[in-house]
């Protein structure tokens, strides 16, 4: 099937459904409101979403949203539409942790009653000395043993507003000696006074992120719970916290290890950095690994889909070459994208023996392979543009381009030879006047063999367009891991690539000016485009270049 196969997860889903365990399987995609989505979240997309549509079960898309200092809407919208746009379907609406904000309450309360909970008074400096460390247990807090009536009456008036910011929290009574750092007393909630994006100002206090994850798949039926391997150690908690509240489901949660793709970051906290300060325009700058970024860049969901499946779905180290990523983008547009012609770098010829009685055009395919896509007249006229990389007068061995005196094909049409280079006083190249050979029309020369083919342009019929090129945005392979002599992390933005984009004026064929916005087109031996999803206009057209048709990241 398209989604990774094989995998340790479906192994387990296939041992729940056939004990019994489960009828039918219940997963969730639960980001966090507080940026645009990249090409991690794509992996865990695709597992989720991916699972639910071969078991036929459910996935839920859930916002994670408990600490509305950096949370917004518009993250909301945009997360919501990169999904879509993946090409994936969420069970009835999207959930928000934030709607279960009374339970969660409601629960913390239970977990008082029952001495399970308790309000410290501790500050976030002294709770890390009690705290201890790997090696040293911690020690109980001095608020520890404060009666039921003394912590349900704190609680509610830190819910009321009673209290400053940071001067309480509640936290669950485990064990301050665990081995498990996380099981030392958790705080479960904190007094925060900050808008909500959901919530507005309703709430002063709110719940800590692995009580309400735990919790938050439970009442939405979740049964298997995926996460990366950071959470691993958190699973003792998320198990702690539904063995004792009232709740009947218990999810399980299984991790796999995050997906890190090399020249690239994938951390939505550094994006948003790039993005304020500047580095690119915006969260869909064409250059960004976000998912809106690589759909401006002309990604397809397709692509990224058979991405997500070639890097697969283990606990072991996932980083990934640039070149994989590519190399499955290549292969899907390969048989889904139309091909055009297009002169980024043009030259003109000059056809010496052009002549409009006898000098025919051809119609040519969109695609080799797919009739489907229908076809178009490529037209010739008297002045040509071709690259000029595909002329040179000192060629190399192997040459198979133009060169003084030469011939070569021009792609759908005649046979060309080079009869005259023509110079500026400078010395330097203004055209080249060059004849047909009238006879090759569709048809072999005769007594010769003419191997190159080159793409080329009728310069009375081609349309200026704004093409994009976009190289890596960083120089060096892990930029968010480089440590400096003293042993800091160096700014990643110290490894930006100052080149990583270059916007030039080129040509291409009419049926530029009749696109639509991202509409995807290989440019032939050039590369893949796509109309600029906002800049693009009919009548000027921009192209953002995808991907080469070669792999650029070997040596
Ligand atoms: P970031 O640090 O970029 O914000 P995150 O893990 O905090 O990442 P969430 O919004 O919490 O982001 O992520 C939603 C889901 O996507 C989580 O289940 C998380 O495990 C998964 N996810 C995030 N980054 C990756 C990644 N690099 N590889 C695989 N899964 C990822
Ligand atoms: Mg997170
Ligand atoms: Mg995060």
């Amino acid at each position: 099937d398209q989604f990774a196969d094989n995998h340790f997860i479906r192994t387990i889903i296939d041992e729940d459904l056939k004990s019994g365990k489960h009828n039918t399987i219940h997963t969730r995609f639960p980001p966090e409101p507080n940026g645009y989505l990249h090409i991690g979240h794509a992996k865990s997309i695709c597992l989720n979403f991916g699972l639910a549509y071969v078991y036929e079960g459910l996935c839920n898309l859930r916002f994670d949203d408990t600490n509305p200092e950096k949370e917004s809407d518009e993250y909301v919208r945009a997360i919501k539409e990169d999904v879509q746009w993946l090409g994936f379907k969420w069970a009835g609406e999207p959930r928000f942790a934030s709607n279960y904000f009374d339970r969660l309450f409601e629960y913390a309360v239970g977990l008082i009653r029952d001495g399970k909970a308790y309000v410290d008074d501790l500050n976030a400096e002294e709770m890390r000395e009690y705290r201890g460390t790997l090696t040293e247990p911690g020690k109980n807090s001095p608020y520890r043993e404060r009666s039921i009536e003394e912590n349900l009456d704190l609680f509610m008036r830190m819910k009321a507003g009673e209290f400053p910011d940071g001067s309480k929290t509640l936290r669950l009574k485990i064990d301050m000696a665990s081995g498990n750092i996380n099981l030392r007393d958790p705080v479960i909630y904190r007094i925060r006074r900050v808008h909500h994006h959901n919530t507005g100002d309703k709430w002063c206090i709110y719940p800590m992120y692995d009580y309400t994850h735990a919790i938050s798949d439970a009442i939405e039926g979740i049964t298997h719970s995926l996460c990366t391997l950071e959470f691993e150690a958190h699973r003792p908690l998320y198990d702690w916290v539904l063995d004792n509240i009232p709740i009947d489901n218990h999810p399980r949660q299984y991790e796999f290890s995050r997906l890190e793709l090399l020249y690239s970051i994938t951390s939505k906290r550094k994006l948003n950095q790039l993005v304020t300060e500047g580095h690119v325009k915006g969260w869909d700058d064409p250059r960004m690994p976000t998912i809106s970024g690589m759909r401006r860049r002309g990604y397809t969901p397709e692509g990224l889909r058979l991405f997500a499946k070639r890097v697969g779905v283990s606990k072991s180290e996932n980083i990934v070459d640039m070149s994989v990523l590519e190399g499955a983008i290549r292969e899907e547009l390969e048989e889904s994208a139309p091909r055009m012609m297009a002169v980024l770098n043009p030259i003109k010829v000059e056809l010496v023996n052009y002549d409009p009685a006898l000098t025919q055009s051809r119609s040519a395919p969109y695609h080799p392979h797919h009739p489907e896509f229908g076809e178009r007249e490529v037209p010739i006229s008297q002045t040509l543009y071709i690259e000029a990389d595909d002329f040179s007068e000192n060629p190399p061995k192997g040459w198979q381009r133009l060169t003084p005196g030469g011939e070569v094909r021009l792609r759908y049409s005649y046979v060309i030879k080079c009869e005259e280079v023509v110079k500026d006083a400078g010395g330097r190249i203004v055209s080249l006047k060059c004849s047909i050979d009238h006879d090759t029309l569709g048809k072999k020369p005769e007594g010769r063999k003419v191997k190159g083919v080159i793409h080329w342009l009728s310069a009375e019929h081609a349309v200026q367009a704004t093409v994009r090129q976009y190289d890596r945005l960083f120089v060096e392979a892990r930029p968010d891991a480089v440590r400096g002599e003293d042993g800091e992390y160096v700014p990643f933005t110290d490894f930006l690539n100052p080149e990583s984009v270059t916007e030039i004026s080129a040509w291409v064929e009419p049926v530029a000016n009749t696109l639509a916005p991202e509409s995807r087109y290989q440019f032939e031996r050039l590369g893949y485009f796509v109309t600029d999803r906002h800049d693009h206009k009919p009548g000027a057209p921009v192209f953002n270049r995808t991907v080469t048709l070669k792999d650029g990241w070997q040596a």
